[in-house]
């Protein structure tokens, strides 16, 4: 199979299944049409931006997932080391300790 059908075809008029020599003309040195060449890098170009965008999404994703995990580290601090102020919960004010633990239960009773 060769690994450029669709300019053969272009050559061929038709798909060829091996890379060879078909009605006496060189698939290896036959020309296609420029516009059909166009096309192509177009294509190409569209598939290395798509690439392109992917990468940058995958950096961010990475920068994102590294800022979670400092702030899932700094809640799960919170809810370790500050005690529950009764004295908050007495006058229905937030208490930080409460708070960094409902984040946890919340974070974790998701799938
Ligand atoms: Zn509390």
């Amino acid at each position: 199979m060769s690994d450029t059908p669709r300019t053969d075809e272009q050559i061929n008029g038709k798909p060829c299944t091996r890379f060879a020599i078909l009605d006496g003309d060189s698939l290896r040195d036959a020309l296609v049409a420029s516009e059909f060449a166009r096309q192509l890098e177009r294509e190409l170009n569209a598939a290395n931006s798509i690439i392109r965008q992917q990468q940058l999404l995958d950096e961010e994703n990475l920068g994102l997932r590294q800022r979670i995990k400092r702030l899932e580290e700094f809640v799960r601090s919170c809810a370790d080391n500050f005690d529950c102020d009764h004295d908050s919960h007495k006058w229905s004010t937030q208490c930080r300790a409460c708070d960094a633990q409902r984040l946890i239960d919340a974070k974790e009773a998701k799938p």
